[in-house]
């Protein structure tokens, strides 16, 4: 089996201050040195230039929380993939449940995203997950199905050589309910296989992150699980302590 490095994103949302941010990104860089697990944060992008002079010579490494499929023109308000590269950053979130809720970015949209932003030379962490309502109508694997197969239809299973998958439940992000570590589990291993279908390699290699409501309480037993290898964090990210204590637990 193909070994997967864990990987913990912090998703620091739309939060903070330029100096409470500094503070963070300098609390994270000096904590993380010792951990096996790659360290990500993804501050706005307006605290990129910032925070990329903090984490330029630490174990930590910089990503977007979203990116713009155009690479320049008139697109008022966008940040295109290579003006995040320039910062210094190697991943982008892409897909987040609060951008297809309330920006109503569809998954071919997402799709077209994860295309620019590899074109840039960064690695995507695609953020698929099911609403409550989905769950209780027997849904979860035919939402998922459709925003992966976007992805695919859009590109090809290549595209997932170079990826990130992260499985937010939209019921459990920021909500303090977490899914159990068997309906984690469960889910990530309908990802994988689905992947699979496509080729067995790159979905062994491809890393699956679990995000919503993930604490330092319930994190060793979510990455414990055989295909969870790590956690999209958003509400324990912004504190230092608590987010390297779900970095400790994820190795
Ligand atoms: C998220 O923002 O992606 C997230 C998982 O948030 P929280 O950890 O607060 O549920």
């Amino acid at each position: 089996m193909a070994h997967r490095q864990s990987l913990i994103a912090g998703n620091w949302k739309l939060n903070g201050s330029r100096q409470s941010v500094i503070e963070l990104a300098t609390a994270v860089s000096a904590g993380c040195g010792h951990l096996s697990a790659e360290v990500l944060v993804c501050p706005t992008s307006v605290h990129l230039g910032d925070v990329s002079t903090i984490t330029a010579d630490s174990a930590v490494t910089l990503g977007a929380q979203n990116c713009s499929n155009e690479q320049s023109g008139a697109f008022t308000g966008e940040v295109s993939a290579s003006m995040l590269a320039e910062y210094g950053c190697k991943y982008v979130i892409l897909g987040h449940s609060e951008r297809r809720a309330i920006y109503h970015e569809s998954s071919e949209w997402v799709a077209s995203k994860c295309q620019a932003v590899q074109k840039a030379g960064l690695t995507p962490i695609l953020c698929v997950g099911e609403t409550l309502e989905e769950r209780e109508a027997g849904q979860v694997e035919s939402v998922i199905a459709e925003q992966l197969d976007a992805v695919l239809n859009s590109a090809s299973i290549q595209a997932f050589d170079n990826m990130v998958v992260a499985y937010e439940p939209v019921w459990a992000i920021g909500t303090g309910k977490t899914a159990s570590p068997e309906q984690a589990q469960e889910v990530h291993a309908m990802i994988r296989a689905r992947i699979a279908a496509h080729d067995n390699a790159i979905a062994q290699a491809l890393r699956i992150l679990y995000g919503g409501s993930v604490k330092p309480d319930n994190a060793t037993t979510l990455f414990s699980q055989v295909d969870i290898d790590g956690g999209l964090i958003g509400g324990a990210a912004l504190d230092a302590e608590s987010f390297l204590a779900i970095c400790e637990a994820a190795g």
